[in-house]
């Protein structure tokens, strides 16, 4: 029985009808993904235009649009397949995807504990595990953000608060030569100025130069100014560095300053032996930030932030409103608008919980070590070729290498033929100002033999030393 006085409530046999060829269509995408090009982005003005075209007035069919999404999802770096090793990967599983499915269709409100206190019980209790997998006290509180940007600038709105309040124009954040961009992007959103956001120098490993940092905040504080938070990288994303990060916790708190630790890319390493002693120290941080669209392999627009203590959070997001009296409060659960600048908000527990369930920590956890094995691996096989220059062993999973004896030229040259193959998408960087090209092997599906046919690759791609220094004259 067709709907067809109330189409936007369509019958149980129309909801089938409509969720059926979506469920096939990503089936068929997923298996097939393994053989797709890395980086088949071009967008023709044919398809341009026709996705330009705006909705019609009376119902579209069905199999048409689904046909274009297909189509335009092609066109496109193959952020989902094995063949990405740029950037920070991630993959997303299925699973998540499919609970966000039913999130939105359950369309619980959980931006307050009242409307919904089941899914934000299950929301808490997927924030109190990242708490616990971190070892924070019980004070602490998680929150799921859109990502790591909006993460970092929770966490600085939170130390403002708490050193600056009503003094935002003498607040200073200290980064990391190599810290992420959001960062500094986090402190002038929330209205640090440009000129109080201090670049700390790293030493020749690329971590945090201890000393330097406490002169730049002893001088600030000479000059008046509040220093109000440290943000740590664990790892960065040039090359998955982790700071010293017990040695800066003493200093936070013997200088009396916030640490944040960015742990957008490298925090679920905590999963695994081998990444726990390496993240040694992340658990005394005042704050930290994750992607579980990184290593936790979601879908985009999955970010968290776990805070020591959540008073620092209450502080600085609170507001009364009376719109909202009836809605009371909850000593048990939190409502997640008093902790956060967002009220209404996509169900974002389910995306974590049904996957964590589902497939058990232990399928992360074994993901996450296969990652840390592929990063030895080619580690190990890169800098056994001469040709090629590594300064830096990986902390994690992203090797930075380049071509020894070479220009930056020389070196994006190499970049292009690289991917060239379309079997895969690395990317470049700048670290103290030379070029290197860079493996990120953080997708949930790239295996070994991806990772071997990528080194074959890169081998290949070298140009002979006759060759390069000809294009040069
Ligand atoms: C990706 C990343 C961010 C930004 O996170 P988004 O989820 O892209 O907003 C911040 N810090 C580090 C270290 C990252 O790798």
């Amino acid at each position: 029985m067709k709907n067809d006085q109330r189409p936007l409530e369509p019958t149980a046999e129309e909801i089938r009808e409509i969720a059926n060829p979506i469920i096939d269509l990503l089936t068929e995408f997923l298996t097939n993904i393994d053989e797709r090009p890395a980086s088949a982005n071009e967008l023709t003005p044919e398809l341009r235009a026709e996705l330009a075209a705006p909705p019609p007035e009376g119902p579209g069919e069905l199999e048409p649009l689904l046909d274009l999404t297909r189509r335009a999802s092609e066109v496109a770096f193959e952020t989902a397949g094995p063949s990405y090793l740029a950037y920070i990967p991630g993959g997303g599983i299925i699973t998540a995807a499919l609970a966000d499915l039913l999130a939105s269709g359950y369309n619980r409100y959980t931006g307050k504990v009242t409307p919904a206190p089941a899914f934000v019980a299950l929301e808490a209790s997927v924030l109190r595990w990242l708490c616990d997998l971190f070892e924070m006290p019980e004070s602490s509180q998680a929150l799921l953000t859109t990502g790591g940007s909006l993460a970092n600038m929770t966490a600085l709105a939170a130390a403002r608060t708490k050193y600056a309040d009503g003094r935002t124009g003498k607040a200073v954040v200290y980064v990391g030569e190599h810290g992420h961009g959001s960062l500094a992007k986090a402190a002038r959103t929330i209205g640090v100025s440009r000129h109080h956001i201090r670049m700390i120098p790293s030493r020749p490993d690329l971590r945090i130069d201890l000393d330097r940092l406490r002169e730049l905040v002893a001088a600030d504080r000479a000059a008046g100014l509040i220093p109000i938070a440290v943000c740590a990288a664990a790892g960065t994303t040039n090359t998955g560095t982790i700071d010293l990060l017990p040695e800066l916790a003493d200093l936070a708190t013997e200088l009396e300053v916030w640490l944040h630790v960015d742990a957008a890319y490298g925090g679920f390493f905590q999963l695994t032996e081998r990444g726990k002693k390496r993240l040694n120290g992340i658990e005394r941080a005042d704050s930290i930030t994750l992607d579980p669209h990184k290593s936790l392999f979601l879908p985009f627009g999955t970010g968290a932030l776990i805070v020591r203590d959540a008073s620092d959070l209450r502080r600085a997001f609170t507001e009364e409103a009376d719109y909202l009296q009836d809605l009371g409060e909850n000593d048990e659960l939190p409502d997640f608008d008093t902790l956060s600048p967002e009220l209404s908000r996509d169900f974002r527990g389910l995306r974590l919980w049904l996957p964590l369930h589902l497939h058990g920590v232990g399928a992360f956890r074994a993901a996450l070590d296969e990652k840390l094995d592929l990063a030895e691996l080619a580690y190990q096989h890169l800098s056994a070729d001469e040709r090629l220059e590594l300064p830096w062993e990986p902390d994690l999973s992203i090797i930075a290498f380049r071509l020894r004896d070479e220009d930056d030229e020389a070196q994006l040259e190499l970049l292009r033929r690289i991917n060239a193959s379309q079997r895969v998408l690395i990317s470049s960087t700048r670290i103290e100002g030379r070029i290197y090209l860079r493996l990120a092997i953080l997708s949930v599906r790239t295996g070994q033999d991806r990772v071997r046919e990528v080194l074959e690759i890169i081998g290949n791609s070298i140009p002979s030393r006759a060759a390069v220094s000809s294009a040069i004259s």
